[in-house]
C-alpha cells in the first residue's frame, strides 16, 4: 500500500471503482475515461509503481495479471474479435498512474502501432 497512490486507494476501498474481476493477486476495473467498448484495468494487489519495479519474485502476481486479463476477456465477449492487453511504462510512454496496470481493450478494430 501506497499511500499517496490513486490505485492503492481503490484496493483499500477509499475510492469508489466499477469492479469486474478479483483474485488473491489481482483486481480489476472499468477504466473511467474508457478508449474502447471495453476498457479495463488489471492490477496487482501489491503496489509495484512500474515495470522497472518489477522484481523476480513478483513473477507470479504479474504473470496473474495476464490469467485475469483472459478471463476478463472472455466475459465480455471479446476473446475471438481480439483486444489488446499492454501496460505503459513511465511517462514517454504516457503512464499516469504510478501502479502498474494492464489495459485491456477491445470490442472495436485497434490500430497498431499504438500513437
Ligand atoms: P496510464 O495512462 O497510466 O497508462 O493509465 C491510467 C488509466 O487510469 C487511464 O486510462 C485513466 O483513464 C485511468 N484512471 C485515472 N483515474 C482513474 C480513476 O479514478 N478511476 C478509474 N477507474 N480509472 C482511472
Ligand atoms: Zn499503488
Amino acid at each position: 500500500m501506497s499511500s499517496d497512490c490513486l490505485f492503492c486507494k481503490i484496493l483499500a476501498g477509499e475510492i469508489p471503482a466499477d469492479l469486474v474481476y478479483e483474485s488473491d493477486t489481482a483486481v480489476a476495473f472499468r477504466d473511467i475515461n474508457p478508449q474502447a467498448p471495453t476498457h479495463v484495468l488489471v492490477i496487482p494487489r501489491k503496489h509495484i509503481a512500474t515495470i522497472n519495479d518489477i522484481e523476480p519474485d513478483d513473477q507470479q502476481i504479474v504473470g496473474s495479471l495476464y490469467t485475469a486479463a483472459r478471463e476478463i476477456a472472455a466475459a465480455a465477449g471479446i476473446a475471438e474479435d481480439g483486444y489488446r492487453a499492454v501496460m505503459n511504462c513511465n511517462e514517454g510512454a504516457g503512464q499516469s498512474v504510478f501502479h502498474i496496470h494492464l489495459h485491456v481493450l477491445g470490442g472495436r478494430a485497434l490500430g497498431w502501432p499504438p500513437g
